[in-house]
């Protein structure tokens, strides 16, 4: 697996897992439910959990919303940063109650003295806290300058008053909801500090406007080495925010992953690729593994992806053609080509496992 990043920057520990220095990038997403709903908050987070995702977020406006976190945590097994916005007194309720990071700005919650209050608390407790600046949140004063220096400008003044109370468990993020820049103040924030950078596309929008800004714009800081946790944002169920994160990341090959190879179909096509791939995406979905399958609606391509790819099946005129270690092992029937598929998948991740 490849490690892009060649600036080592400073690391955090957020609960079990770690943000910056040799940790791998992790993958987070935030619960849309109630946080004072422990229940509906512990099932949205099991279900984040089980899809992937290492560190979750939750808001938390309120004192009910920071104790709740306790209780939350009982049930999950992923570390939890609380969401803080302008009360410093939540921030402290949250970490005693267990947060394991917290994001907030301290420009934003006021005197120097309730800042230091929270960085005693965050101490105390080995907490963390993210700062950073998105596109909605430019501190006025930097207003004037270009939309790039105004972001960098601001966050490194809430770095400046966390280090001024004696903090350095700094995890940094600068987001916009452009994909250029996002691009840019994050290259520029890089050169600048050894903070470990969160890094994602604000407020990205549904499916497909994130798809294509998320990828595009952690696709290219991933690849320059920039960025040690990130984040899908999409409109919608926080399920896809991992689904992509973690497809983004097998696909850069910065972790290991299943790719699904499957043609774009046209009038050669011999059975419902979609459907078929649709169903080996499902099937592949919790595994770990280096594996390409590929699945194509002809054999028009079939040899030579056949030789790319670890296994897969093409239509052929009597059924479906079943390629194995770049060689055809056979022709079958629909439901039996399927089977023999799964069976030669799950052979290979045996192999994998040793
Ligand atoms: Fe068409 Fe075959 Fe290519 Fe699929 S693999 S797009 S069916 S030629």
């Amino acid at each position: 697996m490849k490690d892009y990043r060649k600036k080592l920057k400073r690391d955090v520990r957020v609960g079990k897992i770690g943000i910056g220095g040799n940790f791998p990038i992790s993958i987070q997403s935030m619960t849309n439910t109630d946080t004072r709903d422990v229940s509906a908050t512990v099932n949205q987070i099991i279900k984040l959990e089980e899809a992937g995702c290492e560190i979750v977020r939750v808001s938390t406006p309120d004192i009910e919303s920071a104790k709740a976190i306790k209780a939350i945590k009982e049930h999950v097994n992923i570390p939890i940063v609380a969401d803080i916005h302008f009360d410093y007194k939540i921030a402290i309720e949250a970490i005693k109650n267990g947060a394991d990071k917290v994001r907030l700005n301290p420009g934003n919650i006021g005197s120097a003295e309730k800042v230091l209050e929270v960085v005693k608390v965050a101490k105390e407790y080995c907490v963390p806290i993210r700062v950073g600046a998105n596109s909605g949140s430019i501190n006025k004063k930097y207003e004037h300058l270009p939309k790039i220096d105004a972001l960098v400008e601001s966050a490194l003044d809430e770095v400046r008053i966390l280090e001024k109370a004696g903090f350095c468990d700094i995890v940094i993020s600068l987001k916009s909801s452009d994909v250029l820049e996002t691009v840019q103040a994050n290259r520029k924030i890089h050169a600048l500090v050894d903070y470990p950078l969160h890094i994602g596309v604000t407020e990205a929008g549904t499916l497909y406007n994130s798809l294509i800004k998320s990828s595009s714009a952690l696709g290219t800081l991933l690849l320059e080495g920039i960025g040690d946790t990130i984040r899908i944002s999409i409109a919608g169920d926080p399920i896809n925010e991992v689904i992509t994160a973690k497809k983004l990341l097998t696909f850069l090959k910065i972790r290991k992953g299943v790719d699904v190879v499957a043609c774009p179909t046209c009038a050669r096509t011999n059975f419902d690729v979609e459907e078929v791939a649709l169903e080996v995406e499902k099937f592949l979905s919790n595994i770990e593994e280096d594996i390409t399958v590929s699945v194509l609606g002809c054999v028009v391509n079939g040899v030579g992806e056949a030789k790319d790819s670890d296994v897969g099946i093409a239509g052929v005129k009597d059924g479906i053609a079943v390629f194995y270690k770049g060689e055809i092992i056979g022709t079958y029937q629909k439901e039996k080509a399927f089977e023999i598929l799964k069976e030669k998948i799950e052979l290979i991740i045996k192999e994998r496992r040793g």
